[in-house]
């Protein structure tokens, strides 16, 4: 499967450091065609980094939506107005989301159903926090969110859903799960999604995210069922970024 490789810059770059960032991954990842590869900048920088893209493979996401598409909800930002951006992925559900916006997977699932009608991908955000993990209960998370998160979504539906697993604990932290424990619920994710979705499973990527960096890519990417990455920090430096991708063949 190719590998999806994602950068999420969070609520970092002004318009004119997002146009230098962008610029400079894109001379870096020129010849990079084993990899299809997001950037995710905030919402404001969305439209001078899709011209920015033009002429590129490299492809625009955003880092959330609503779920209604539009109508009384001051602040939200609607799938509409991403398409006519440029944008083609988003993320929904990021632990960053669930935790300081209180998102729950009610508006995930709704999120994504929106996403779909729309023909947008969703990048779809689970994981355990390190409380969870310490508890032994990282599974009985991973579920609820796997299946509250995709009720009611189609088996041909979720092959145009991307899943991200990041555990809480390593997202932004320096930890990273070891390659094994990522792999561990990886498998079980597509365990999950075998269960759901029967045959479909299969050709669902499934990122890893949690303080990726060019040092423990291969190791990661080298896992069966882990099918790329989602990388915050170290996607806001370009050299960083590109060789996380270049490592991802
Ligand atoms: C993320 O924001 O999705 C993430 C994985 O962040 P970091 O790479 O900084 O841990």
């Amino acid at each position: 499967m190719k590998p999806l490789i994602a950068g999420n810059w969070k609520e970092n770059c002004t318009i004119r450091e997002a146009i230098a960032l962008v610029s400079g991954i894109k001379g870096l990842v020129k010849d990079s065609g084993h990899a299809d590869i997001v950037i995710c900048p905030p919402f404001t920088a969305l439209r001078d980094v899709s011209a920015a893209l033009k002429g590129s493979s490299m492809m625009l996401g955003a880092q959330n939506m609503f779920y209604e598409e539009k109508g009384a909800f001051t602040g939200e930002i609607s799938p509409l107005m991403l398409l006519e951006l440029g944008c083609r992925f988003v993320i929904v559900g990021h632990s960053e989301r669930r935790e300081y916006f209180m998102e729950t997977d009610l508006a995930v699932n709704r999120k994504l159903k929106l996403c779909l009608k729309n023909n947008l991908t969703p990048i779809m955000c689970v994981g355990e926090s390190q409380q969870e993990r310490n508890e032994g209960v990282t599974k009985k998370v991973i579920e609820r969110e796997i299946t509250d998160g995709l009720e009611g979504i189609g088996k041909k539906e979720i092959e145009r859903i991307v899943i991200a697993y990041e555990p809480v604990w390593a997202i932004g932290t320096g930890l990273t799960a070891t390659p094994q424990q990522a792999q561990e619920v990886h498998a079980y994710i597509r365990q999950l999604l075998s269960d759901m979705f029967g045959e479909s499973a299969k050709k669902v990527r499934i990122l890893y995210g949690g303080s990726v960096k060019p040092e423990n890519t291969k190791e990661l990417m080298a896992q069966k069922d882990i099918n790329g990455a989602l990388v915050g920090g170290a996607s806001l430096d370009a050299g960083s970024f590109a060789e996380i991708v270049k490592r991802s063949a």
